[in-house]
């Protein structure tokens, strides 16, 4: 696919800020649908193309409930006919929370005296992945503060720290990361480390909304953050994760802004962002947020069935931020990767108590607090098929996200496959029994679809290494 860029009225070039909250705005206030049009949008998406930001803006002003519930079927539909039903699990582990910035709506905020400040040390490192590896976990994203700290020497450091852990079957065997912007230098660094995706939100797209929110510290700067993942691009990492923290401003907005990024991003470096992330605010210690732009669950979901239509081919990221009604709402419309086991206490996952959270040691509160295994038992039980695969990125196989769209047959002769033995691995080693038994039977139900496909699948080697790691084999992967 070509990325023919939009004509926008700043133009697109590498490195140079790109939003015009005025263009985006009239986009926005002239933009009133009829229903046809809202309906030709949806049939655009369905055949496999991307929206422009008029037709995102169509979604975005559709407010009659008939057309909103066309809208999330459209999500359904595509999500059922390019992407089936796998999810990706993985974790998030917090590294340090000193920050020397001011966010208004993080309980990490430097100038909140009641945050608990940690930074693990290599030994308590290695005891949070072991802990991590025992409960099945084979993805990471790694998350920091933003303190001088967390160099990107150090952030490497930690990345090796992690690879390098291994407890019984247990690996990491791919870490994202979620930090501050770097130079272009500092990315270098990072990316010698072989980190998967690099994820920056922009917190909001709106520039004056943002220096309103971002008191101080080097966060303060609109600009820098807004160019951080054209610096990432520039230092040769093409895997990037975009995302807006919904209820800071206009989610209509914000949706807009997350599409303009996406714009840019294959604009200048002929490749959009790997995933976007839809976090919303949640409750955090001496959280200073009025509430104002807080997003209903009716706007949530129906910006998150917009996003899906809007951009087909990008992996979404729901995270454990949302309750667990919620979460199971949204991920029919083709979410790609959640959280499963979340922690965001600082050292937590090796103490191994389910407490209360504390809202001093984290950074916001988790909605989603279950086990991996209540997710994935759930998830079994709802007909998906969980996944830990990380074959791609591990055979330079980049921008999975684009190729299961649009290589046809992709999914089905790798990723379903993948599916299949990572999580013969995970029912093998970390299940229950009940887990297991109800793992099996969906493996098995899988390996009949993928044999009644037109595609030629090679569903006897699938069944041979299934064997094979009941066996004992580790890591195998097409
Ligand atoms: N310090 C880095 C930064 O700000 O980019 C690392 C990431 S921060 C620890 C991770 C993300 O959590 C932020 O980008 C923000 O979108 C989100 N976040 C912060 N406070 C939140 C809150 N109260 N509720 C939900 N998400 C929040
Ligand atoms: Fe620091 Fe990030 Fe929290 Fe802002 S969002 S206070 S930069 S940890």
């Amino acid at each position: 696919m070509i990325f023919t860029p939009e004509k926008c009225r700043i133009p697109d070039q590498r490195m140079k800020p790109f939003i015009d909250a005025d263009e985006i705005w009239e986009y926005l206030n002239t933009i009133h649908p009829t229903k046809e049009q809202v309906r030709e949008v949806i049939a655009k998406s369905l055949d496999k193309n991307r929206l422009s930001l008029a037709e995102t803006a169509i979604l975005i002003n559709a407010t009659d409930p008939g057309l909103v519930e066309e809208i999330k079927q459209g999500a359904r539909e595509l999500k059922e006919r390019v992407y089936g039903n796998r999810i990706v699990l993985f974790a998030p582990l917090y590294i340090g929370n000193k920050c020397t910035n001011n966010c208004s709506y993080c309980g990490f905020k430097a100038s909140n005296k009641e945050a608990i400040r940690q930074t693990l040390d290599d030994k308590a490192l290695v005891h949070e992945v072991e802990a991590l590896e025992e409960n099945g976990q084979k993805r990471l994203i790694l998350v920091y503060g933003e303190h001088p700290d967390y160099s990107p020497e150090y952030i490497a450091h930690t990345v090796k720290v992690v690879y390098g852990v291994k407890k019984g079957n247990g690996e990491i065997r791919r870490i994202n990361i979620n930090a501050a912007p770097l130079d272009i230098e500092g990315f270098r660094i990072v990316k010698e480390a072989n980190i998967g995706t690099y994820q920056i939100f922009q917190e909001t797209y709106h520039p004056e909304m943002y220096k309103h929110y971002h008191l101080g510290g080097m966060k303060r700067n609109f600009e820098y953050r807004l160019t951080s993942l054209d610096r990432a691009q520039e230092a040769g990492i093409d895997d990037v994760g975009i995302g807006a923290l919904f209820g800071l401003y206009d989610w209509r907005y914000e949706v807009m802004g997350l599409i303009r990024h996406t714009n840019h991003l294959e604009a200048c470096y002929h490749v959009g962002p790997h995933t976007i992330s839809f976090p919303r605010i949640q409750e955090a210690s001496a959280i200073n947020f009025d509430g104002k732009y807080r997003v209903s669950d009716y706007d949530f979901t129906k910006l998150v069935a917009i996003l899906r239509l809007a951009v087909p081919y990008t992996g979404l990221i729901l995270t454990a931020r949302e309750n667990a009604a919620v979460r199971s709402e949204v991920m029919r419309f083709g979410v790609s990767q959640i959280d499963g086991g979340t922690k965001l206490e600082i050292g937590s996952y090796s103490e191994n108590v389910n407490e209360k959270q504390d809202l001093n040691r984290e950074q916001f509160h988790v909605n989603d607090s279950r086990s991996l295994n209540e997710i994935i038992d759930e998830l079994l039980g709802d007909g998906y098929l969980p996944s830990f695969c990380t074959a791609c990125y591990r055979l330079g196989r980049t921008g999975e996200h684009f190729m299961e769209f649009s290589v046809p047959g992709f999914i089905k002769r790798y990723c379903s496959p993948n599916a299949i033995l990572t999580l013969t691995e995970y029912l093998q080693d970390y299940a229950p029994e009940a887990t297991r038994e109800k793992g099996f039977v969906v493996i098995e139900k899988n390996l009949q679809d993928l044999e009644s496909s037109h595609e030629k699948v090679n569903v006897p080697e699938i069944r041979k290494r299934i064997e094979r790691i009941r066996a004992g084999e580790r890591d195998l992967y097409f």
